[in-house]
């Protein structure tokens, strides 16, 4: 079966800024696919690529096993829901959502029926005659969805769909949109640079940086096995230990990443079992987040994070202590300088 999109060594460049450079995907049918990166790693020019706005200067882009070069957007198959939503503000939720069917010529009565449908996947089932500022930006959000549903889609582009929500609606979108993609079962693409939002809700994830898939995997392969210093300290926060001190730790002679929330804090001389390692230090820093506390721990000529759930705690700056972690959590990188 043909990947739903495909890139082969594909390049988009602007003037000397190479926005997307040799990029090589494969993104299945059905996935939902996150990428994930910096602000100007070339995401959104990837899905322009796929929603035919932009062409590669080099390479080649496939759509359901057919060249994409060439081919105007309309034609695609393939419809995208912008940041900003882009909803007409002059015509109502109906005519909205109702709007590309009218512009390829859906007699009315049918085109009213499927927006209505539309919408109501989208839970706005009886807002059709409202106009878009008579709604809240959760609610106008949904809609730029459901003027992308009604088109029946094989692949929906999302360039940062839930950028302009906050927190708790934005969590609750992540939930409905993840919902609504295993009811369709279509392709989503979607555009983020938040690492929590790409980890929860997508099938697999692509780390983008300086316009190149610097690591593409399953959500927790990327998070537990980053490949390099800018995947772990992108994709959550990782503590870098250098090879030397790696290899007088427990672990190989490699730069390896360990997570903050592997490391747990001792007095000093806590007993250390088989299959852990451990450092002393002195804590330089306690930082209260919440629902954990951070520790920074000066250990010879590292710094290293300990992410504790926040219990009280009678450690205090200026403490000697002993970090013990699983040996398990050190994971080698191909990448660490
Ligand atoms: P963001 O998260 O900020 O949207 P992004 O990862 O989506 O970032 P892109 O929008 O793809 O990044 O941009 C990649 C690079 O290409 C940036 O340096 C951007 O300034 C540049 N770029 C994108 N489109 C154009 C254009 N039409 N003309 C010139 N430069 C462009």
């Amino acid at each position: 079966m043909s990947p739903a999109v495909r890139f082969v060594n594909c390049c988009r460049h602007f003037g000397s800024i190479r926005a997307v450079d040799g990029v090589t995907l494969d993104i299945a049918e059905g996935e939902f696919f996150a990428m994930l990166g910096p602000s100007g790693s070339g995401k959104t020019t990837c899905l322009r690529l796929i929603a035919g706005f932009e062409q590669p200067d080099e390479g080649h882009i496939e759509i359901f096993g057919e060249t994409a070069e060439g081919v105007p957007p309309y034609k695609r198959n393939v419809n995208t829901v912008f940041q900003d939503y882009a909803l007409f503000p002059h015509m109502t939720v109906g005519e909205n959502v109702a709007y590309g069917l009218r512009i390829k010529g859906v007699p009315l009565a049918d085109r009213e029926a499927k927006a209505k449908a539309a919408l109501s996947m989208v839970k706005l089932g009886g807002y059709e005659g409202r106009r878009p500022a008579q709604l809240s930006g959760g609610q106008r959000q949904r809609v730029a969805l459901a003027r992308a549903l009604v088109n029946n889609p094989k692949v929906l582009l999302l360039d940062e769909p839930l950028g302009a929500l906050d927190l708790k609606l934005r969590e609750q979108m992540q939930e409905e949109l993840k919902a609504l993609q295993k009811q369709l079962g279509i392709t989503f693409v979607f555009v983020t640079h938040d690492q929590g939002e790409a980890l929860s809700m997508a099938d697999r994830v692509a780390v983008f940086n300086d316009g190149k898939i610097v690591q593409v995997g399953e959500p927790a392969d990327v998070y537990e096995r980053p490949l390099s210093r800018f995947v772990a300290d992108f994709v959550g926060s990782s503590n870098v230990l250098s090879p030397a001190f790696a290899s007088g730790h427990g672990g190989a002679a490699k730069w390896t990443s360990l997570r903050p929330e592997k490391v747990c804090v001792f007095p000093l001389g806590a007993k250390v079992g088989e299959g852990q390692s451990h450092a002393d230090g002195e804590i330089k820093l306690i930082s209260y987040q919440g629902a954990v506390t951070r520790f920074s721990v000066a250990s010879g000529d590292m710094r290293i994070t300990a992410e504790v759930p926040a219990t009280e705690t009678s450690f205090e700056p200026g403490n000697k202590v002993r970090l013990i972690w699983p040996k398990s959590a050190m994971v080698t990188m191909e990448d660490g300088a």
